[in-house]
């Protein structure tokens, strides 16, 4: 059986020259880690920045000498640090100066962006003496943006063929001409899940500075519950709903082909971490809910108008499509609709979105509320339905926590609330949620309640 692991760590793990060697240590330990992706250095204390978000803003100000100078250094700093404190053999001051020449010669802001992980990469393949794979030449995309599997898939397979120890930075790719191109933000995770998949590997190891995915958000929750095992579904949905711990997009690759993903703590290597996948003789019934999250700077648009009709949900639909403003959720009944849409998006529009809609829907009312937190309980244990339900809107009504709007999506294996609450009760109604919801116990009869038929495709 092929046991081959593709290991990912994070930019929390790399951070430093400290992290450098724990992470090591950790590879080592294990001969089928065979393919290592990682992120470009983390914040290594609190105040800190991460790589990433630095290039960024050296690529936005290079018109102010000062400004930019300021962030360059931390980034070199950075870098020859790690360089100097673990005596690689490496000219990182010549890297870097052509990094730096590069941003006054119009490199383009994707290529800025993936620096971070290519000197990461560069360096931590010396300093454990893996061969380095720069991503350009196996993740390919196309002119549009898009991921091309087929291409990347032949590469993947040609180019590891004949490797058995690399080292390859995440997050970037290049088009067909060589242009380097990025996933989103978090995209490392990605490009672990795409080499997994493509290379048959029998786990995906996820290293991180937590030890799994937890119940809650624990800046927000002191101590939150690892949640041991989870569906593919689950961790998709907790990271849609805001759960950093692994892009969403991660996901897809891997339970394609069946491999377990493996979130581990890079500081407690020793601690179990979370399991995620579909095939778990071991299931987790301790829990009633796979997890509670939130994501900030949304608004709720209702549009009241009697009878709403399919042509009106149509128009309305194609407005949001004419100004690129994403419909996270919907929500209509026989005389109102409610949309809600990412804040920032619609800051830069408002006024001609409105227009558009008055001309075109003719409603009687329309309101905006900006400033909302989705907050989302992914349930696990779905006979606890209704108890979940009714005990977080009690609490949060005696807390004084408005809900704006309240969103469920339901299968015959899982059912997430999202409730619609301001920006600035978000904390406070996890804390109540999480209090509320641990103090229901779970009969453990899960998925036994409903008869439901799915029908698979
Ligand atoms: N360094 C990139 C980011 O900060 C990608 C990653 O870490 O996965 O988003």
């Amino acid at each position: 059986m092929n046991k081959l692991i593709v290991t990912k760590f994070g930019g929390s793990s790399l951070s430093n020259d400290i992290q450098f060697k724990k992470v090591k240590d950790i590879i080592l330990k294990d001969k089928n880690r065979q393919y290592i992706v990682v992120s470009a250095p983390g914040k290594a204390f609190e105040g800190d920045y991460k790589v990433t978000d630095l290039l960024y803003k050296c690529y936005s100000c290079t018109n102010n000498k000062d400004l930019f100078e300021n962030y360059f250094n931390m980034i070199e700093k950075k870098y020859i640090s790690i360089c100097e404190n673990l005596k690689i053999d490496i000219d990182i001051k010549k890297l870097l100066s052509e990094i730096r020449n590069n941003f006054f010669n119009g490199a383009s802001k994707d290529y800025i962006l993936s620096r971070g992980e290519y000197l990461n990469g560069l360096i931590f393949a010396k300093f454990i003496n893996f061969k380095f794979i720069d991503p350009a030449e196996i993740i390919k995309f196309r002119e549009n943006g898009t991921l091309d599997k087929n291409m990347t898939k032949i590469l993947i397979s040609k180019k590891l063929s004949h490797i058995t120890e690399a080292i390859i930075p995440g997050f970037y790719g290049s088009t067909k001409d060589g242009s380097i191109k990025t996933f989103p933000r978090g995209g490392s995770d990605i490009t672990g899940s795409i080499i997994s998949s493509v290379m048959n590997a029998s786990l995906y190891e996820n290293w991180t500075d937590v030890s799994g995915v937890l119940l809650a958000n624990p800046h927000i929750i002191d101590n939150p519950k690892v949640i041991k095992y989870m569906t593919y579904s689950e961790i998709k949905q907790l990271s849609h709903m805001g759960a950093e711990v692994l892009n969403e997009d991660s996901i897809a690759p891997v339970k394609k082909k069946g491999i377990p993903i493996s979130i581990k703590n890079t500081n407690r290597p020793y601690d179990i971490g979370t399991i995620i996948s579909d095939n778990l003789d071991n299931e987790d019934n301790e829990n009633i809910i796979a997890g509670i999250s939130a994501k900030r700077n949304y608004s709720i648009i209702t549009l009241s108008k009697s009878y709403t009709s399919k042509n009106d949900l149509n128009i309305i639909f194609s407005i949001f499509d004419d100004y690129n403003i994403n419909i996270e959720y919907l929500s209509f009944d026989y005389d109102s609709v409610s949309l809600i849409v990412p804040d920032l998006i619609l800051n830069t529009c408002e006024g001609y979105f409105i227009n558009g809609i008055k001309t075109r829907i003719d409603p009687t009312s329309i309101c905006i509320k900006h400033d909302i937190s989705l907050v989302g309980i992914v349930i696990r244990d779905v006979n606890k339905y209704n108890d979940i339900l009714y005990t977080s809107l009690k609490n949060l009504s005696y807390q004084n926590i408005d809900i704006e709007i309240i969103i469920q999506s339901s299968s015959s294996y899982k059912s997430n609330i999202i409730l619609g609450i301001k920006d600035f009760n978000s904390s406070r109604a996890i804390k109540s949620l999480y209090k509320s919801i641990n103090n229901i116990n779970s009969n453990s009869n899960i998925n036994t309640k409903y008869k439901t038929v799915n029908i698979n495709f």
